[in-house]
């Protein structure tokens, strides 16, 4: 053990940083709530929106699985895993 840990040790130093870190939390409050519908937070400019699949009268999803929109999407967070109707090998869907 060195001499820097023994000091260290004896002192309760990581106690004494939390507790500082604990009082300028309780020093500096600000509330980080808003009350919404009331507020409304700041969006950035390139906000769309929820993502959502279109869908026919009946109840399908328009979407036909083709990965252009994974392709497209600059944040990579669309992904698209295509699949066949059994039994009808032209018609796709996205399975997820
Ligand atoms: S996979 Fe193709 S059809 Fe489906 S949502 Fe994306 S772009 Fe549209």
């Amino acid at each position: 053990m060195t001499l820097k840990t023994w000091i260290k040790t004896i002192t309760f130093y990581e106690l004494l940083v939390g507790m500082k870190a604990t009082m300028s939390h309780l020093l500096h409050y600000r509330p980080i709530t808003l009350q919404y519908p009331h507020e409304k937070r700041t969006l950035p400019d390139n906000y769309r929106g929820m993502l959502a699949l279109l869908r026919y009268d009946d109840g399908t999803e328009k979407c036909v699985g083709c990965d252009l929109c994974e392709a497209a999407c600059p944040s990579r967070v669309i992904r698209v895993v295509s699949a066949e109707e059994p039994g009808q090998p032209t018609k796709r869907y996205s399975k997820e």
